[in-house]
């Protein structure tokens, strides 16, 4: 099943519990605008390159939309269509004040050079620079961008909008996207802020299960910033992480690799290969692989029908996004298997994301201490949240976060009169 329709397949069922009139459910799930954009760049080698990019803005209701840019292979509209509408549930499952949108250009981000990602980025944003803003649509980094792709947005944004001496305008521009770096207003804590929600989102899951952390053994797959932060945080906790992969292989230690050693081989080679503290293993048994929690933090659908029924984790804690397809859920389902849907699990991001826009709305910068003080109040509150709709609904913990999200997008929609 592909990513929306997955997607759809979820909010509808969350509609069904929440005994949503016909129309506003309709009204939920059409996006408010879908932009598709060819963008053309002079190669390093001087022949030109075409590359198509997307930004769909879901829904306002909530607030501004708000959502990554994501740069794979995989990109096409209905993944950024599936990606925005999950944004606009999972920034109200965390209650922040936004709505949902996601972006995405289709390219292999390893294979173009810095300068020839700069020019993608900056023609990208020529063409959609009018439809984005500050109290409109909020980008951020996802997967292949990061706080430099964001830099070079801001850069192009504030050629067409940043021209003003005015302070106010300056200030404008400085509070319109996340960037991450703090010369240019990055928040403190923001890049580890997916990782770390993933651990206190898998902390409030397990004390509910009278377990911790330091008792359990670990499965990563996806070593980029969410899964790297989330190995890392893990481990300082003291748990166990016996299997961890990356597009570059796949590595195993049945005693707990040492992570901190293993961010220096990846840092060093960019590569899980050839690291001599454990065994190579298939990236695709990893999945599948004994354990405990199973951390899925790459490409959607790698849980699915095929290998649901094999996988022996008690807990899957999804902090890539709909990494389980609704088929594999509910052979994990018949399994006993519990899953902590991507909507909730990896909605740090966002939430730091939040904190970050309202440091810079405020010209004041916190502390990161604060930073991540607040990302648990808020991580901890939403599980509780989830619960309590899991109480009433009598229904997972997918659905749980589905029925919560989504009866706060549309309540806040009858409240503004837009049912249809
Ligand atoms: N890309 C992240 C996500 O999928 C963060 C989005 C944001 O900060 O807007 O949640």
């Amino acid at each position: 099943m592909n990513a929306l329709a997955a997607t759809n397949r979820n909010f509808r069922l969350a509609a069904r519990f929440l005994g949503l009139d016909t129309k506003l459910e309709k009204s939920l799930l059409i996006p408010f605008r879908e932009i598709k954009v060819e963008c053309t760049i002079p190669k390093d080698d001087g022949s030109l390159a075409s590359f198509v990019g997307f930004r769909v803005q879901h829904d306002n209701a909530r607030g501004p939309m708000k959502g990554g840019i994501r740069f794979h292979p995989e990109v096409d509209p209905d993944e950024v269509n599936a990606l925005a509408q999950l944004m606009t549930w999972k920034t109200a499952v965390v209650d922040i004040p936004y709505g949902g949108a996601k972006g995405g250009i289709g390219c292999f981000p390893r294979e173009l050079s810095t300068s020839e990602l700069e020019r993608l980025t900056r023609v990208f944003t020529q063409k959609v620079h009018d439809l984005i803003g500050i109290h409109t649509d909020v980008p951020a980094p996802d997967m292949g961008t990061n706080a430099q792709t964001m830099a070079w947005i801001l850069d192009e944004y504030s050629k067409f909008h940043g021209h003003s001496p005015a302070v106010k305008e300056h200030k404008k521009i400085r509070t319109l996207f996340i960037y991450e770096f703090q010369d240019l207003g990055g928040s403190l804590g923001r890049e580890a802020a997916t990782g770390r929600g993933v651990v206190f989102a898998t902390e409030a899951l397990l004390a509910e299960h009278g377990k911790s952390v330091k008792d359990l053994t670990f499965v990563i797959q996806g070593f980029g910033n969410v899964g790297s932060w989330a190995a890392r945080l893990l481990h300082e906790k003291g748990g166990k992480i016996i299997a961890v992969s990356d597009i570059t292989g796949a590595v195993k230690n049945s005693n707990g690799i040492d992570i901190p050693e293993l961010l220096k081989h990846k840092e060093k080679t960019n590569s899980l290969k050839d690291f001599t503290g454990g065994d190579v293993m298939d990236p695709e048994e990893l999945l599948v692989h004994e354990c405990d929690v199973l951390i899925p933090c790459a490409l959607g659908g790698v849980i699915n029908r095929e290998n649901a029924a094999d996988v022996k984790a008690k807990f899957i804690i999804e902090a890539a996004n709909h990494p389980t397809d609704p088929e594999a859920d509910e052979i994990l389902s018949k399994k006993g298997v519990i899953v902590l849907p991507d909507i909730y699990a990896n909605a740090g991001g966002v939430t730091v994301s939040y904190f970050e826009w309202v440091q810079n709305i405020q010209g004041f910068m916190w502390e990161e201490e604060k930073v991540n003080h607040q990302l648990k109040n808020y991580m901890t509150r939403a599980f509780h949240d989830i619960k309590n709709m899991c109480k009433s609904h009598e229904c997972s913990l997918r659905m749980g976060a589905f029925t919560l999200g989504v009866n706060r997008v549309a309540r806040a929609t009858l409240l503004r009169g837009w049912e249809a």
